[in-house]
């Protein structure tokens, strides 16, 4: 009655739901990884070692003596280095940029 060929294709039919969702939830795994990196990165506050959020948006000085208003990782407007590290405002402790890796 049956070729020899049914019951893989069987099997096929029962696995590929599972195929399926597995890729499904893997992708959706990539998506939120991706998302918690990019939100990480343009989040308006940075803990320090010990916990303390610290805003980046505000007043910043840059080591070449400029002042500016933004994002403290942003690069300097006169001499175009971003700032590598900032200090907790709360204890001092240093905080590395984000960036710093990149
Ligand atoms: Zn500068
Ligand atoms: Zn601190």
């Amino acid at each position: 009655m049956f070729s020899k060929g049914v019951p893989r294709v069987l099997l096929l039919c029962l696995a590929a739901p599972w195929i399926v969702l597995w890729t499904v939830w893997r992708f959706a795994r990539g998506v939120r990884a991706r998302g918690r990196a990019f939100r990480g990165a343009l989040s308006s506050t940075i803990r320090c070692p010990a916990g303390h959020a610290n805003t980046l948006d505000g007043r910043w000085a840059c080591r070449c003596g400029a002042t500016f208003l933004g994002y403290a990782f942003a690069p300097c407007p006169l001499c175009k280095m971003p700032a590598g590290t900032i200090s907790c405002g709360t204890c001092s402790l240093t905080i590395l940029s984000p960036h710093a890796h990149l």
